[in-house]
């Protein structure tokens, strides 16, 4: 049953076919997802020993966030663990339904602090109800100070302070200094760090700030014989076996190379592993472990630590290489002036990847594009990956679809056109994303004397626009179908009719009221959908219908609208090719910046009557390893559906700390 979902994927059609359920979870702003691992098992044995590997790594890093995030998130995780598995009282209440709301909050977060707006959220139960729960399961000793940490809005309000006008090191809860200020930590690094330096450490990114007994700023490394010791020697155990079985040299040297740095703390061993790991391109499985991205703290230096494994989905990439590998076709069959097209056309292949195992600070709230490493001569000296993920967009997508309200719902026509959009709409959407990254930015050329600043302030809407209509001028080519990208004729419809009320209304949800529309990309969704709805006004391309009272936008002549969209690329790729600044301006204030407030307000008030929650994020499917005689014969894939259960088993499994 599950696996007729991976295959209905990786066989080439975007539908859902299965009834694999995506949308496990909703509670307060939040929503819980799971994930399918289309690939998984095209991979040779010794590929998934190394994935389960690296996934155990991952895993045994949790703890190490939860920590970073505050000192008291795993003690109140361990409590909340304690009555959740052992609570032997009554279930069915009211209350005890808020303070599994509250556990669910807790570990979507990895903490007391909401895992985006960063304030500590509070438990809908009392006080009194929470402390009878612990006292229910022997923990009424520490209930004083720990539901004081819970409760007390006054106390640790913000993991990282925003405050203006207060010490943002001392006011932030999280876990990265103690008993010093801001001032005394900036003097600290200022007095450290080697300016002249061409290729600098990360200095910071793996400690702890605080004061020894003489008053002496100190920094306490994070490594096998230091803070977090016991995880990290978890981690490194992990990440040993792991390379027993890589699937290259270079994947070995890296894994040997991150150990090694996991062992001593030393900062110049961690570039020297970044240096292996960016070389690693080949390689199927990939992977991030370590004290990785610096937003958590207020000074932007420590790492929270993060795990994160994936392989590579040869499916999508290989659609990429394609288009690359026919992109003189593309710009020599391109609506525009023969004037402004490349002679000679390169595309660009992006890799495209799927999760394996979301860990640290990637779970539950996970990213869907990752650009690694951080280190800014690394990334020039020897370049970077840039990497999106496809499992995890398309788990958004099939969630959506699921929830019983959705935009798709409220804002499409009617159910012909919802249902085509539900069939075709995911797939169409990601193809019209590969033409305008691959082929898109990269076509036409200027004329010679004309400077690449000319487009001034509008220059990023006008060129999103123009590689948007590329796209979606040729998602609806023949030549799709024939290059076997596009499924049949008729998908692409599913993305115009999408485009269209996206760029006519429904992107205003996130434009406040009264505000004009600024967004480069979103002005390039609204100049296109307008432009077209005006010029195609004559022959009804695009109707305005309004039902009870509700205004939509219903795309009349699928072919015509294409032929709206070459007119006004060749006219975009004209004004770019010769630096029309006036053309560029006036295309942008006309259509792309004022929206009618009336529609604006309607547009609002729909959007908040679905009552959607903002925040996704997902739970992991398990690894499992299958023994047959004492051997371990595959590693198989098990999808999960209970989100609290995962985060119970691995507070059992990999608690380290
Ligand atoms: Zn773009």
């Amino acid at each position: 049953m599950m696996m007729t979902g991976v295959l209905a994927i990786t066989a080439g059609c975007g539908q859902k076919k299965s009834d694999f359920k995506y949308l496990l979870d909703e509670f307060a702003d939040l929503k819980v997802m799971r994930y399918q691992i289309p690939g998984w098992d095209e991979l040779t044995l010794q590929q998934k020993e190394y994935a389960y590997h690296l996934a155990e790594a991952a895993k045994w890093g949790r703890d190490i966030h939860w920590d970073q995030n505050c000192k008291w998130n795993l003690p109140i995780r361990h409590t909340v663990e304690n009555i959740l598995n052992n609570y032997k009282g009554d279930r069915t209440t009211k209350e005890f339904d808020q303070f599994t709301v509250y556990a669910k909050r807790l570990f979507f977060a990895n903490g007391i602090h909401h895992h985006y707006a960063e304030d500590k959220f509070f438990p809908e139960c009392s006080q009194d109800y929470f402390k009878s729960l612990m006292v229910a399961v022997g923990e009424g000793d520490k209930s004083a100070e720990l539901l004081d940490v819970i409760y007390n809005p006054d106390i640790l309000q913000q993991r990282r302070s925003t405050s203006t006008d207060g010490d943002i090191v001392v006011l932030s809860a999280g876990n990265f200094y103690e008993g010093v200020t801001r001032a005394e930590v900036e003097k600290y690094y200022e007095s450290i760090e080697d300016k002249t330096d061409e290729t600098p450490i990360a200095y910071g990114l793996n400690t702890k700030v605080t004061k020894d007994k003489d008053g002496n700023i100190v920094e306490i490394p994070w490594k096998i014989d230091g803070m977090y010791g016991p995880a990290i020697a978890k981690i490194c155990g992990e990440l040993k076996l792991a390379a027993a079985c890589a699937e290259n040299d270079i994947q070995k040297r890296a894994l040997g190379l991150l150990v090694k740095y996991y062992e001593t703390g030393d900062l110049k061993i961690w570039d020297e592993f970044n240096i292996e790991w960016v070389k690693d391109t080949i390689g199927t499985v990939d992977f991030i472990n370590g004290f990785i991205e610096d937003y958590n703290d207020p000074l932007g230096r420590k790492g929270a630590w993060e795990g994160y494994v994936n392989i590579k989905d040869h499916k999508a990439s290989e659609r990429s290489v394609i288009l690359s590998a026919n992109a003189q076709w593309f710009e020599d069959h391109s609506p525009v002036d023969p004037r402004f097209k490349k002679k000679e056309c390169k595309g660009i292949s992006a890799k495209v990847i799927n999760a394996v195992c979301l860990a640290g600070d990637s779970y539950p709230s996970t990213p869907i594009g990752i650009n690694l490493p951080n280190a800014d001569w690394i990334r020039k000296q020897y370049g970077s990956k840039s990497v999106t993920i496809a499992n995890i967009t398309h788990a958004y997508d099939y969630a959506a679809q699921e929830s019983p309200t959705s935009t798709l719902d409220e804002f499409a026509w009617d159910e012909a056109e919802k249902s085509f959009y539900r069939e075709w709409g995911s797939w169409a959407d990601e193809i019209h994303t590969d033409l305008h990254e691959c082929l898109g930015h990269g076509s036409g050329q200027l004329l010679p004397g004309v400077s690449t600043t000319a487009m001034g302030e509008y220059a990023s809407a006008l060129e999103e626009a123009r590689a948007d209509l590329f796209g979606l001028y040729f998602t609806a080519d023949p030549k799709m179908v024939e290059l076997g990208i596009m499924p049949n004729k008729d998908a692409y419809k599913a993305e115009y009719a999408n485009y269209i009320r996206n760029g006519l209304m429904v992107q205003f949800t996130r434009v406040e009221l009264g505000r004009p529309n600024t967004e480069a990309h979103m002005q390039n969704r609204k100049l296109i959908a307008e432009w077209c709805y005006e010029k195609g006004a004559k022959d009804n391309v695009i109707e305005k219908k309004v039902r009870d009272g509700k205004t939509y936008f219903v795309v009349n002549d699928y072919e015509k609208l294409r032929d709206l969209f070459a007119q006004l690329l060749a006219e975009i790729q004209r004004i770019k090719s010769e630096g029309d600044y006036e053309a560029g301006k006036y295309l942008i204030e006309t259509y792309a910046v004022n929206i009618d407030p009336a529609l604006h307000k309607e547009v609002k008030e729909r959007y908040e009557a679905l009552n959607l929650k903002p925040y996704g994020g997902f739970i992991n499917p398990d690894i499992v390893p299958v023994e047959k005689g004492g051997k371990i014969v595959d590693y198989k894939v098990v999808y999960n559906d209970d989100y609290l259960k995962q985060q119970l088993d691995y507070g059992r499994k990999y608690g380290a700390l």
